[in-house]
């Protein structure tokens, strides 16, 4: 069961939260089928968070410290459900030879999917990883061979299964570390664009595309209350397909120069023919196609008028949302990366609207990209000698190959467009995915008449319930590989390290800033940041208590204020001699 306000995909492309379904209803299925509500069910029950697992630390940091609005990771694909409902999940199970020259044996390692009792009496399929040995000899390197290729065969390449919350613990670590979810791209989509264009559904045009790709140039670098865009002069093929894309329409972009020529244009779309000498009538909102599907489309809100991108464009045709895209990475995005081997592409866009970015999400999503958005905080910054101020800024980064590339394919911008890909898959995209527990929360769980995945409103592919969903059900065993940092708030299962004291445990990033810096609260274990001690330092030394109650001198922790303590040597080659020698140092009574 899904917790209250989990939002799923519904068959005709909108969402709606779980709590308002209702039997009869159709929600999408993973093949882009509809598929039909019998029953709804609601409880109160535990629930966990299963989300995308990412990089983002998003509380690390001074800037984090500074400014609450960077403390909040935006658009992480996740999902709250409860601990017995079934996750779709798949493992790589590719068999491998490994050879070992000190034992003289190849050593095949596979991964099959096996049956396990669980201790409160289930019977579950889970992942399981397993090794055969064979002799280091020509006959044993074919046997080996014959072997790994006859698992292959039986297991193919993925492990794909179903398996509930709770049991995720009972998995290896070293499993659970590869095991992925997915999110599905929408293949079909609601035609609103064309059916307000040209009166009928799905009709995409080339002039449908061109409007399309003019509403994203709008959205990135567009006036709000008029249709003008800004266009770098300097951009002299953007231009051109500006003018090219809106004659369809019958809109003649102009511009003036103003006393100062500067490289920024600002482009109005005018409706009309351009007057003559007899002043014949040229309209800039009255008329104006282009202007009429801005406001009646909502591409302008109701209320105090700011851009936005409308939720009908989340699960559009599949061409409009690549040509609105392109038109929005025209105007405000950058191209990163663009290696022709792997043929691995990064887009970013820039937008300060929570809506914008929300819209690039979902479509990037819905198009098979993977979308993640980090943040910059607002700041002034001096650029020649002039004292600028940047908003909050949301940085919504797009990676993806092929599906990538298709977008920036309908791009015009010189240094953007890219040549259309030779094929497009449309698989679904896998993520790796953490799982945190929650508290107590009302729960919806719904019956469906086939037996199939259904999608939620960020695409994530999930099943629906089974009758072990009903009733609340606790784990039977605390989490068998759960680690936690003692410097940090990260928990995880694998990538964790013996802390100074060699009781404790250090996650990755921790583990690495200590073996770098050698600074750590001894308060409260925290391990600052090179950049953190150097403010430390600045601020320079005092006196503060260890735990156990012994003045020190020292720098103080940005976080509790007490005193960081400098291990001189760290790792395993740290002697208790050291150890012992370092705090007579540091000590107050042995500096005077
Ligand atoms: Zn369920
Ligand atoms: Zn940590
Ligand atoms: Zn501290």
């Amino acid at each position: 069961m899904f917790e209250d306000g989990t939002r799923v995909m519904m068959a005709d492309g909108r969402s709606k939260d779980i709590s308002e379904l209702r039997a009869n209803d159709y929600l999408m299925a993973e093949d882009g089928a509809p598929v039909k509500v019998t029953g709804v069910i609601k409880d109160s029950q535990s629930t966990y968070e299963i989300v995308h697992k990412t990089k983002h630390r998003a509380f690390e940091g001074e800037a984090a410290t500074n400014d609450p609005l960077r403390k909040i990771i935006y658009q992480r694909l996740s999902f709250n459900c409860t601990l017995t409902h079934d996750l779709v999940l798949r493992t790589p199970a590719k068999p491998m030879i490994e050879n070992d020259f000190t034992k003289n044996i190849y050593r095949v390692r596979y991964r099959t999917l096996d049956k396990v009792n669980t201790d409160d009496g289930r019977i579950i399929n889970i992942p399981k990883q397993h090794k055969k040995y064979f002799k280091m000899t020509p006959e044993g390197k074919t046997d080996a061979e014959n072997f790994r290729d006859e698992m292959e065969r039986q297991c193919g390449e993925f492990l794909n299964y179903n398996l509930q919350v709770r049991d995720l613990d009972l998995m290896m670590p070293l499993l659970r570390i590869t095991t992925y979810l997915r999110f599905s791209p929408l293949t079909s989509g609601n035609g609103v664009l064309s059916q307000f264009l040209t009166g009928t559904k799905h009709l995409n045009t080339k002039a449908v595309l061109q409007m399309a790709w003019m509403l994203g140039l709008w959205i990135g670098d567009g006036t709000t209350n008029e249709p003008q865009i800004t266009v770098d002069s300097f951009d002299t093929s953007l231009i051109d397909a500006l003018n090219e894309n809106s004659k369809p329409w019958g809109i003649y972009p102009t511009y003036k120069d103003e006393a100062f020529a500067s490289r920024c244009k600002h482009v109005s779309l005018h409706y009309g023919q351009e007057a003559g000498e007899n002043r014949v009538y040229r309209n800039l909102r009255k008329n104006n196609p282009f202007w009429n599907v801005v406001t009646s489309l909502k591409f302008k809100r109701d209320g105090d008028g700011g851009k936005q991108i409308p939720t009908f464009m989340w699960s559009e045709d599949e061409e409009v949302r690549e040509a609105f895209m392109a038109g929005l990475i025209d105007a405000d995005g950058y191209v990163c990366k663009w290696t022709e081997k792997t043929g691995n592409l990064k887009v970013s866009i820039q937008t300060i609207y929570p809506s914008i970015m929300n819209g690039i999400v979902h479509i990037s999503r819905s198009l098979g990209i993977t979308a993640t958005v980090t943040t910059r905080s607002s700041k002034t910054i001096t650029i020649r000698g002039r004292q600028v101020q940047c908003q909050f800024t949301f940085d919504c980064n797009m990676y993806g190959s092929e599906r990538l590339q298709n977008i920036l394919s309908y791009c015009h911008s010189g240094h953007k467009t890219r040549p259309v890909p030779s094929t497009i898959s449309r698989d679904p995209v896998y993520f790796t995915f953490l799982d945190i527990k929650k508290g107590i929360n009302d729960v919806y769980g719904l019956t469906l008449e086939e037996d199939k995945n259904v999608l939620l409103e960020n695409k994530t592919v999930v099943t629906m319930c089974t009758s072990q969903c009903k009733n609340e059900h606790f784990k039977i065993k605390p989490s068998k590989y759960l680690q936690h940092c003692i410097a940090c708030p990260h928990k995880g299962i694998k990538y964790f390290y013996k802390n100074w004291s060699g009781t404790a445990k250090l996650c990755g990033r921790c583990w690495q800033r200590y073996k770098f810096s050698g600074y750590r609260c001894l308060n409260c274990n925290f391990v600052p940041e090179a950049r953190e001690v150097k403010i430390a330092k600045a601020k320079g030394e005092g006196v503060g208590l260890t735990p156990e109650g012994v003045p020190v001198k020292g720098y103080f922790c940005r976080r509790c204020n007490g005193i960081l303590k400098y291990d001189g040597v760290r790792g395993p080659k740290r002697t208790k001699e050291e150890t012992s020698r370092k705090a007579k140092v540091t000590s107050v009574g042995n500096i005077q």
